[in-house]
């Protein structure tokens, strides 16, 4: 059983799906008009990982992830650049999916873009007009949220405290300050789309309504986010469903933000700027394991410091892996299905199991990994090979079933240390150990750790 925090229940519940088996999950994706930043990379990991896992756990996964591709920040950059928004949107969803490949973040099932859904948003909002839970002012559509009983689920606050709570905005048309825009009128030389309640473009939160249930269905399982689209972003394309009387998701689910610290621009102090920056500087799978350290709902520190720390980290995993010659794993349900689970790994397995089945805790999963990479070293150490190498597999396997591989990485090592590696070897072979023991000295003296993996010597650095 999958438990997971509702943000609507403000409980950790059960994951119930609409079809047993199967679940339809719809992440909010980036507005393509800059460089992702640090906080688009922590939610493309946060659920990639949670994707992963109920993959891991057997289930099949319909993940849909949008692009926003036509908002008031594209058609500024636009005129600022003297270029088309299409030219725009166009750059930065490159920019977008290069990053997602670095951090070894799989491809949606489906990547909506706004744009193609521009007619069937029109029909939604024509339908919401028909209702009259929206009303046409000067400058575009608004919805009316006073017509929505529970509006506020999301936010956690009734409407009234809502209400008192928001800035008074220019519009005296609005109803309330409150009610959004689906609809904004076209102003000269920016895109337009034909409607019938006047040209324009679509609002935002009706893009991510139309999409979800277009491509998943109503009553779709999952609808995740970053904790800063809980309100106003999803509990306004909630207020459009339930005004239509269409179900729409059962669960939802919001990660924490990314701090960078007092000092968030100083480059000098080996921070990072935006996402892209990060991944020229620095092993992409250190944010992953930065990230699969905290708990998704907590806030998470991204430096210089935590990224070197996460890299520190990585690094005795991937010296487990040129130890024990382990594969790289993308984690699927098929490399849990070769891996035959008894003893310490089939423990271990149980551990983190129960601990990502609930509410995604992968911080205490990963610190079972790592105590487990302790333990299958002890256990070659102790010469144990069988039920270490076994281990050290479970614990690349488990990694793997959230994304993250382990890689056998080999520190350049200069030519006079490769040679007394390979004389340990022929020492070894003629089973004269103390000449091994004395080449193992010799290695140790030029500052390697040595150590016997299936293959022979391996030596990193400690
Ligand atoms: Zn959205």
């Amino acid at each position: 059983m999958i438990r997971l925090y509702d943000s609507a229940s403000g409980e950790v519940r059960e994951l119930r799906l609409r079809d047993p088996g199967r679940l339809a999950m719809y992440v909010c994706g980036p507005t393509v008009y800059d460089v992702p930043h640090l906080g688009h990379g922590r939610f493309a990991l946060v659920w990639d990982v949670a994707r992963r896992w109920f993959t891991f756990r057997g289930l099949v996964v319909d993940y849909v992830s949008n692009i926003t591709d036509i908002d008031d920040k594209i058609i500024a950059r636009a005129a600022r650049e003297a270029t088309s928004e299409h030219e725009v949107a166009a750059t930065y969803e490159d920019e977008w999916w290069r990053a997602l490949e670095r951090l070894g973040v799989a491809a949606p099932t489906h990547a909506p873009h706004a744009t193609h859904y521009v007619e069937s948003m029109v029909a939604l909002i024509d339908e919401l007009v028909d209702r009259d839970v929206a009303y046409a002012t000067r400058d575009g559509v608004y919805f009316d949220v006073a017509r929505v009983p529970d509006y506020g689920l999301l936010a956690g606050q009734p409407l009234d405290s809502l209400r008192a709570g928001a800035r008074v905005e220019a519009n005296e048309e609005k109803r309330s300050v409150l009610d959004f825009a689906l609809w904004k009128s076209a102003k000269p030389g920016e895109p337009r789309w034909t409607a019938p309640f006047g040209d324009g473009r679509p609002g935002w939160h009706t893009e991510c309504v139309v999409m979800s249930l277009d491509l998943l269905g109503e009553d779709f399982d999952l609808h995740c986010g970053g904790l800063d689209l809980k309100f106003p972003h999803h509990e306004n394309e909630r207020a459009q469903a339930v005004a239509l009387g269409r179900p729409f998701a059962r669960h939802w689910a919001h990660n924490g933000w990314v701090m960078v610290g007092d000092q968030k621009m100083s480059k000098s102090l080996g921070n990072f700027t935006t996402l892209t920056d990060l991944l020229a500087r620095a092993d992409p799978r250190a944010y992953r394991l930065l990230v699969l350290r905290s708990h998704y709902r907590a806030p998470v520190e991204v430096t210089g410091a935590t990224i070197a720390d996460a890299t520190r980290a990585l690094e005795r995993l991937d010296a487990l892996a040129r130890r024990f010659v382990l594969p790289r794993l993308a984690g699927t349900a098929l490399v849990r299905d070769e891996v035959e689970w008894r003893g310490e790994a089939a423990a271990l397995a149980a551990v983190v199991g129960a601990q990502l089945d609930d509410d995604l805790n992968t911080p205490v999963a990963v610190a079972a990994l790592f105590e487990a990479v302790t333990r299958a070293h002890a256990l070659a150490d102790e010469g144990r090979d069988e039920d270490a190498g076994h281990l050290a597999l479970a614990v690349a396997v488990l990694f793997g079933a959230m994304g993250l591989s382990l890689e056998d990485r080999r520190e350049a090592i200069d030519d006079v240390s490769a040679e007394l590696v390979a004389r340990r070897d022929a020492a070894r072979a003629q089973r004269d150990w103390a000449r091994a023991d004395e080449l193992r000295d010799q290695l140790g003296a030029r500052g390697w750790l040595v150590e016997d993996g299936p293959e022979g010597t391996v030596v990193r650095r400690p």
